[in-house]
């Protein structure tokens, strides 16, 4: 059967109206993740993030460097968000996440890309760091709808996301990718100023696998929808790969997808800290593939 992404049934049923205001009315004293600055950015005022009441775009391409299920034939369609609501001490985006470059964009633009990067061949719509701008993305589906948008939205997050939009977001995204990054209050309260992130991220994955399940993929091995987590390996076994495991594993699905990734280096402000002061070891990085295999998991990362 012929893939229908989750956002259109929503527009037919006028469903999307309705979460476009409530999304928006958040912004109004913005509690769009678990910071809670309660500052209005529909009036100019900013919070944690930095993030503005328009949106923020960095760039705007198609992929090849994402999980094959997203890349396929044609790329996975990027659009990078400036500005970020973690702020991780040792990001390798830190030119947009911490320093927000980029340039403002309207929501008809934002529409305009999307359809764009589909009528080039992408197989998906790839929003990185969208949690701070939940409502604009949202508030330019309808215009993308119009357009011809029908390939799947990707949400690209940190993880760090508030029960309540991604509540909203219900039937809206068709691929959530939280990069799950600790499981440890400690090291998420120094490296990412979120010490709550570990309690925050489990209830997050939750939702997210009830409302999305496990990522399912086409014949041709691209994906349709579901559930794709990532995992940062950390030096020293600070990413707490064993917790998070166990909890995909044995609360959520040992058939979830989990890309569990190399690629930590120590950029912008890891020389602080002696902990973050090198790249992952071999040894490290196959020592986190046996706690996964260990926990039954056994897609993403073989
Ligand atoms: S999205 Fe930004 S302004 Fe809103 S609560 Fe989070 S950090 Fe604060």
């Amino acid at each position: 059967m012929a893939f229908v992404p989750a956002y259109l049934r929503l527009r037919e049923s006028g469903e999307l109206d309705r979460r476009i205001e409530s999304l928006r009315q958040i912004l109004k004293s913005c509690e769009l993740c678990p910071r809670q600055c309660r500052i209005d950015r529909l009036n100019g005022e900013v919070g944690y993030c930095c993030a503005g009441g328009d949106l923020r775009v960095s760039s705007v391409f198609p992929h090849y460097g994402e999980e094959p299920p997203l890349v396929g034939h044609h790329g996975s369609g990027t659009i990078f968000l400036a500005h970020c609501n973690l702020r991780c001490v040792f990001c390798q985006n830190y030119d947009i996440s911490h320093h927000g470059n980029g340039e403002r964009v309207k929501t008809d633009h934002m529409a305009q890309y999307m359809v764009k990067l589909q009528q080039i061949g992408c197989h998906n719509i790839n929003f990185v760091t969208p949690t701070h701008y939940a409502p604009q993305i949202v508030a330019a589906l309808p215009e993308a709808i119009e357009l011809g948008l029908r390939v799947p939205l990707v949400y690209n997050c940190g993880g760090y996301e508030s029960l309540e939009v991604i509540r909203l977001l219900d039937g809206i995204i068709d691929i959530y990718m939280p990069d799950v990054k600790f499981f440890s209050s400690d090291v998420a309260g120094k490296f990412c100023n979120a010490s709550d992130y570990p309690e925050v991220v489990k209830l997050v994955l939750r939702e997210m696998y009830r409302q999305v399940g496990e990522l399912k993929m086409d014949s041709r091995g691209i994906a349709e929808r579901g559930l794709l987590i990532r995992h940062l390996v950390m030096p020293r076994g600070l990413a707490g790969t064993e917790g998070v495991m166990r909890y995909v594993a044995e609360e959520l699905s040992r058939d979830n997808y989990v890309n569990i990734m190399a690629q930590y280096r120590p950029v912008y402000r890891a020389a602080e800290y002696p902990d973050l002061d090198r790249p992952v070891t071999t040894e490290e990085f196959l020592e986190a593939l046996e706690i996964a295999r260990k926990y039954g998991l056994h897609r993403g990362f073989e």
